[in-house]
């Protein structure tokens, strides 16, 4: 049995016609329309957005019996994505070097292991708001993973206008064929001096491509669970 968000299907289709319609129309507004803040938008929109789960194989009919209420559902998403375009724009994010355009490497065709793109958020466990001004750190083998191209941060420094959330998208591992089977662990690190040091690990199952992935996607995208920062000392507090 397997669990489906169809809302975030939505989400996620919505999201990339209206940034092909924003790219399309020249972009009068001048929204930055890089991978990052699509995917800041997205998380944008799906934090506000009531999860509609269905049982993947028994899908179709009762997204059929839901489509009245899916409709109103569409209108809420379509002005929830503006409103998270114009608050997740890079101009709110003046650390982030947005919209640089890479040159893919010419070993494009070689066999890779494509890691997705990770997604996060992170409170203060005290009183549950968003944290801003922390830089969150991503490790692999104890050493800081580079990312795809300039447009991701390691460290990513979290931002008021993201709430909490960071994205990473490591830059891919080369295989030595196409199809072989690999689990890849990482640790999120967050160190300051506000709060105890958070370690938290995970395990991302890769299948190599027979080429290196350049057109970034929402949907290959890996979320963690919410993460939580105390204050310094609460080890020691008799509960
Ligand atoms: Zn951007």
């Amino acid at each position: 049995m397997e669990l489906h968000n169809t809302a975030e299907d939505l989400v996620l289709a919505r999201i990339s016609e209206i940034f092909t319609n924003i790219e399309k129309s020249n972009n009068p507004d001048n929204l930055c329309t890089c991978n990052q803040c699509r995917l800041d938008t997205a998380c944008y929109v799906l934090n506000r957005t009531n999860p509609h789960y269905i049982v993947s194989n028994r899908g179709v009919a009762r997204v059929e019996k839901e489509s009245i209420q899916r409709q109103q559902l569409d209108a809420d998403i379509v002005s929830l994505v503006y409103e998270g375009i114009r608050r997740v724009n890079h101009n709110l994010r003046p650390t982030a070097v947005h919209g640089v355009k890479q040159t893919e490497p010419s070993d494009r065709n070689t066999p890779t292991f494509n890691i997705p793109t990770i997604v996060g958020r992170i409170f203060n466990g005290s009183n549950f708001a968003p944290i801003a001004g922390i830089n969150v750190e991503l490790f692999r083998n104890g050493e800081l993973v580079p990312m795809k191209d300039n447009n991701w941060q390691n460290p990513y420094t979290l931002v008021p206008n993201t709430e909490g959330t960071f994205t990473f998208w490591p830059n891919p591992i080369p295989a030595s064929e196409s199809n072989l089977h690999e689990v890849f662990e990482f640790n999120v690190k967050v160190e300051s001096a506000e709060f105890e040091t958070l370690n938290h690990f995970f395990k991302i199952p890769v299948i190599s491509d027979a080429h290196r992935v350049s057109s970034f996607s929402l949907t290959h995208t890996v979320k963690l669970p919410d993460l939580y920062l105390f204050p310094p000392g609460n080890d020691d507090e008799a509960l």
